[in-house]
């Protein structure tokens, strides 16, 4: 992880939406040490709410509840949290109308759910992919009427590793059709998710809207935001998703045709060598080499390797021709980080970077706050 070289006079205060879930609780835990960011809010469902957080969880990590948010009271989604943006964790039954409300009361709305990725003025954001697309954010603005509230996305879990290896191969050799085959973690699916009788021993070769969302994403992802609107990469995807019982990292088996011939050695090496530029090695959830190749044969595995880069990496292995198409390999990445809470943190590190995120006292005040650089 790379020390943040940016800072600002004071930290930006996190609320974290649906705070008690799978993906809520890695942002309470990202938040607890972060240097740009506090968390002071929190909201859930009625079950929840009006709880001390540390009563309402049902906590899943190794470290404990941090001290920051163990004491604090899960609210409802009323949009009057005391925060200066919001990361949304909501199950997706809820989450479009609530996310709306609170960018239009005024607040960023960093969001992992599936609701708005699509949207034609929302960014799905991977920062080492498409920072570009920021520039979608004034135009959703004056659509929608938000005055200093907007909604940014990050994909879907399984989507969030493999764009992020499509990535330096459709700039450096131009990609045509992708074939993936996915082996999703059951923490994918939230908690309590999958029943275990269904997952003990056992594989589903179907995971609800997976496949759809799979196929979509990455046309907008590697597309570009040009002339006001997005325009799709226009790349044939072929997805199968499986879940799996293993507990967190999606590992997906990919074949690949590329537009220029290359060799397996140069596709590695551009792997390899793919390393962020210096203003997002700036952020402090970045890693400066986001992939991470593996030349074991039986690697990646979610065991060994979904926590490369802090959970921030894609590990790629098994890079070798493909009969059918092009090349083939095997990606791993962390659904619950690089796929959900890490991935919304470091687009709102790029936000606060850039200059979107201010302290809500000098919003309402209608006072510019100066972005320390
Ligand atoms: P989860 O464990 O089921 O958590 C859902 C959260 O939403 C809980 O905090 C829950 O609060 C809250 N919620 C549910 N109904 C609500 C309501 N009516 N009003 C207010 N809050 C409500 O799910 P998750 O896995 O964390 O996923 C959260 C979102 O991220 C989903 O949209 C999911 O698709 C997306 N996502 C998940 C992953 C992953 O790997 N898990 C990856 C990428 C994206 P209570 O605890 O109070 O019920």
């Amino acid at each position: 992880m790379s020390l943040p070289a940016r800072r600002f006079e004071r930290k930006f205060r996190a609320g974290v939406l649906g705070a008690t879930g799978m993906v809520g609780q890695r942002f309470v835990q990202m938040l607890a040490n972060h240097p740009w960011f506090e968390l002071t809010d929190l909201a859930a469902s009625e079950r929840s709410s009006g709880k001390k957080y540390g009563d309402a969880v049902k906590w899943h990590l190794d470290s404990p509840v941090p001290e920051s948010a163990h004491n604090l009271v899960v609210k409802d989604l009323a949009p009057n949290l005391d925060c200066d943006f919001v990361f949304s964790a909501l199950d997706s039954s809820v989450a479009g109308p609530a996310e709306e409300d609170f960018a239009r009361a005024g607040y960023p709305v960093l969001s992992n759910s599936k609701n708005h990725r699509m949207d034609s003025d929302v960014p799905l954001l991977v920062p080492e992919v498409n920072a570009s697309h920021l520039d979608a954010i004034p135009l959703q603005q004056k659509n929608r009427g938000y005055d200093g509230g907007f909604i940014v996305t990050n994909p879907n879990c399984s989507t969030a590793g493999l764009v992020l290896v499509l990535k330096p191969l459709a700039d450096a050799f131009g990609l045509e059709k992708i074939f993936v085959v996915t082996m999703q973690a059951v923490s994918g699916a939230g908690y309590p998710g999958v029943a275990s009788l269904d997952i003990l021993g056992n594989v589903v070769p179907f995971i609800s809207g997976e496949e759809e969302k799979m196929e979509a994403e990455p046309q907008k992802l590697l597309g570009k935001w040009e002339g006001g609107r997005f325009v799709e990469a226009g790349l044939g995807i072929s997805a199968h998703c499986n879940r799996v019982p293993v507990r967190d990292g999606h590992l997906e088996c990919v074949s690949l045709s590329l537009k220029k011939i290359a060799s397996i050695r140069e596709v590695a090496e551009v792997l390899r060598d793919f390393a962020v530029d210096e203003e997002l090695a700036s952020l402090p959830t970045a890693v400066r080499n986001p992939i991470v190749v593996v030349d074991e044969d039986n690697r990646p595995q979610p065991r060994l390797d979904s926590g490369a880069g802090h959970g921030m990496a894609a590990v790629v292995g098994r890079i070798r021709e493909c009969s059918l198409l092009d090349v083939k390999l095997a990606l791993l990445s962390h659904n619950l980080v690089r796929g959900a809470a890490g991935a919304a943190v470091l687009n709102a590190e790029l936000l606060a970077s850039r200059g979107f995120l201010h302290h809500r006292d000098a919003v309402n005040l209608k006072i510019a706050e100066p972005v320390a650089r």
